[in-house]
Formats: C-alpha cells, sequence, structure tokens
C-alpha cells in the first residue's frame, strides 16, 4: 500500500475549546456500530441503576449530571446519531469541550470524530490523507505556512482485496496523477498570474475530459505532456499564448463573458441545500457585491500585486486538486472535478471581497482570519454535502 498524506498532516492538533466554529456544532453526527454498542453498554449500566432506584425519569442530582446519564439521554441509539441540544451536541459541556472524551478519552470516539478533520480518499492500494478545509485549525495551518503544501508518501506490504475495486480502472488512474501532478506545477507557476493559472488548469481538464469521453486514455498523456513542457519553459503564459493553445472554454472568452458566468455560479450557490441561514446572506450579498460593478469583480481576479493573496488561493487549490481530482477514476468527471477546484477558490475570493468591500487596493494586507473564515464556511455549506457536490458536479458537466 502506498499512502500519501499532505506534509503537516501528523502536525494538526484540535484546538477544542478555542476552536471558533466547532465541529460539534451544527453538524449531526453519525455514530459507528462498534461505538454505537459501546455507547449502549454505557446506558445499559444507567438505565439498569435507575431501575434499580425504582426512577423512570431522573430527579436525582447526581444522577442527572452523572456522564453515563448523559450518554443514556445524549444519544439516539434508533437513528444511530448524538442528540443536540439546539445546534450543539448533546456531549459537548458549556466550555465546547466534549464529555465523552474527557471521561472515556480520545480512543473511545467515534469513527467519526475521531477521525475529523482527518481526510482519507481510497484508490487501490493507495490511500490519500489531507485535512479538511472545514476545519478552522487545518485552514489556519494552511494560510499561515511560508511553504508551498507538499506531499509525502511511504508504503507498506498491505494489499487491498482486488473483489473491492472490481471495476478499478488503473490506467486510467495512472494517467490521473500524472495530470494532477502536472496540474500542482501549473498552479504553483508564480510566474504565471494566478487567474490564468485557474484557466490552464480548466482549459486541460475539458481536453482530458474530451479524450476520455472518447475513450482515447493515451492521448491524455500527450495532453499533459503539453502542459507539462509549457510549464517548464518558465513562459510567463499571456492570454496570447492562451488564444495559441486554441482551446475553446470560458477563459478565452471576453471578460463580461467571465463575470457573467461567475455571476450565474453564486447564482447556483443559492439554490443549493443551507446548512445555516447565515450562508444564504453571505451569498446574496457576495452576489449584490459583483453584481453592482464589474469592476468589483476585475478587483477581486486580479492578485497580480498581492503576493499573499496569490499565495493563498494557491495553498487552497493544491489542497482542492489533492483531495478531488483523482476522484474522477470512480465517475469519469474530470472537468468537473477540476472545476470544483477552480471555481470553489473563484468563489472564495468573491465572498471574501464582499466582506472586504474596500480592500481593492492591491496593497492592502490579506486578511488570514477573514479568508479562513470564507474557507471554513464555504468548506462546510459546499464540501459536506454530497447532495452539494453532486449538484455542483452536474452543473460544470453540463458545461462541456
Ligand atoms: S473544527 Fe477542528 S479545531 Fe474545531 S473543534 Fe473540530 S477538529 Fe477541533
Amino acid at each position: 500500500m502506498l499512502y500519501r498524506k499532505q506534509d503537516d498532516y501528523d502536525a494538526f492538533k484540535c484546538i477544542a475549546g478555542s476552536c471558533p466554529k466547532s465541529c460539534c456544532i451544527g453538524w449531526q453526527i453519525v455514530i459507528d456500530d462498534d461505538s454505537l454498542d459501546n455507547y449502549a453498554q454505557i446506558a445499559k449500566k444507567q438505565a439498569i441503576a435507575m431501575k434499580n432506584k425504582n426512577l423512570s425519569t431522573i430527579s436525582d442530582e447526581s444522577d442527572s449530571t452523572s456522564f453515563e446519564y448523559k450518554i443514556l439521554e445524549g444519544v439516539d441509539f434508533e437513528e444511530g446519531c448524538f442528540r443536540q441540544n439546539g445546534r450543539r451536541c448533546s456531549m459537548l459541556n458549556p466550555d465546547n469541550l466534549c464529555s465523552l472524551q474527557i471521561e472515556l478519552g480520545e480512543d473511545n470516539l467515534c469513527t467519526t470524530c475521531k477521525q475529523y478533520p482527518r481526510h482519507i480518499e481510497e484508490f487501490q492500494d493507495i490511500r490519500e490523507y489531507s485535512l479538511s478545509l472545514s476545519c478552522p485549525e487545518a485552514i489556519h495551518m494552511l494560510l499561515t505556512r511560508t511553504t508551498p503544501l507538499n506531499f509525502i508518501e511511504c508504503e507498506d506490504d498491505t494489499e487491498d482485496d482486488p473483489e473491492e475495486f472490481e471495476d478499478y480502472d488503473f490506467m486510467l488512474f495512472d494517467r490521473l496523477e500524472y495530470a494532477r501532478d502536472i496540474l500542482y506545477k501549473i498552479a504553483c507557476s508564480s510566474i504565471i498570474p494566478f487567474q490564468t493559472r485557474l484557466d490552464l488548469i480548466v482549459e486541460a481538464a475539458a481536453r482530458l475530459q474530451i479524450c476520455y469521453d472518447e475513450g482515447e486514455l493515451f492521448e491524455m498523456d500527450d495532453i499533459v505532456s503539453e502542459y507539462s513542457d509549457l510549464i517548464a519553459s518558465g513562459t510567463n503564459i499571456s492570454a496570447g499564448h492562451l488564444s495559441s493553445l486554441n482551446i475553446p472554454s470560458y477563459s478565452s472568452e471576453s471578460m463580461q463573458d467571465l463575470y457573467e458566468y461567475n455571476l450565474d455560479a453564486l447564482k447556483l450557490l443559492l439554490r443549493l441545500e443551507m446548512l445555516e441561514d447565515d450562508w444564504s446572506r453571505t451569498i446574496t450579498n457576495t452576489i449584490s457585491y459583483i453584481q453592482s460593478d464589474i469592476t468589483n469583480f476585475k478587483n477581486v481576479l486580479d492578485t497580480t500585486d498581492n503576493k499573499d493573496k496569490s499565495f493563498a488561493c494557491q495553498q487552497i487549490l493544491v489542497s482542492l486538486l489533492f483531495t478531488y481530482f483523482c476522484g474522477s477514476v470512480y465517475d469519469g468527471q474530470i472537468y468537473a472535478r477540476a472545476c470544483i477546484c477552480t471555481q470553489s477558490v473563484r468563489f472564495m475570493m468573491m465572498i471574501y471581497s464582499a466582506y472586504t468591500p474596500n480592500s481593492h487596493s492591491h496593497n492592502n494586507d490579506l486578511n488570514i482570519e477573514l479568508l479562513s473564515k470564507v474557507v471554513y464556511l464555504y468548506s462546510r455549506e459546499i464540501e459536506h454535502s454530497d447532495i452539494n457536490m453532486n449538484e455542483i458536479i452536474d452543473w460544470f458537466s453540463s458545461q462541456i
């Protein structure tokens, strides 16, 4: 098995009570079967104790504050999830710390709580580990590091059961891995304006998608090599270079078209499933801000004199490419998955700018805290909803 991790994966440490957006608030946490059995044993003890005391409901102060009682009342054993008090997980104490972890230790957390924000993508004989951008501490780590996000690998003799990967297409995966390596290089090529990097990635993905749809897998390597050469040449790729590639897509169209495309994309976000009401207001405000003047949109895209902003966006883009791009081995959505990465960064830039409407000056410092907030809120609303992700994939795939 090959294990590939983002290089700071093991350095992650939950900041618990200091977290500005705890993962224990706002989400329904599903409990795996083993943990549910474990919690059922604890609840059973409490139920027996109550029965012995002849209590059907708790009035005794010591019982009602006991940890066992918390489990009995706080776990929905039928639905297999934690109950919520308002939007707070019932295990969360007033200091925003997990009572379950305090009482039983981390080993007894359910799988969801133990893993989050660690995210694992599974490919045959390969596991890829990343930190979810929906966690404030994970995005803070990403945006405050000074080195480009990188990945480390190690191997052992473990192998997957091939029966579990019956339809797995090794040939396609090899090509996607190769393509993703070049997409990282495009994403990190600081001599190319950041928006052009996004355009190049979209263009490359569109061409790869066409090859895939036509069953021309070997052609995919030629396309990727073309972009690899382009990056290796060190050319500062201009709009002229892009049009010389003769690739039809929105990147070669006018700013007006790009503007309208992005407004449509923002309106798509409004039609998606929403976790929090505030999110709807955030998107509505962003649409108003972008719609009010095309100059606002141009300023969003312009990172030429703001290296910090460009670098932050690059880090987010690479993280998203790592998480999403190779998943197209399962659904064939090469173009849509690349667009999720590039357009998510544009969405974040637009939302960030709408929060800071007076910060167009190129020399303005990047507000890392605010950008982090935009990223984790976006990630919670979009990435953690299968319904939303599928809707976005459909929207992009309908464009090619
Ligand atoms: S969101 Fe991240 S930092 Fe915050 S409580 Fe959850 S794991 Fe910890």
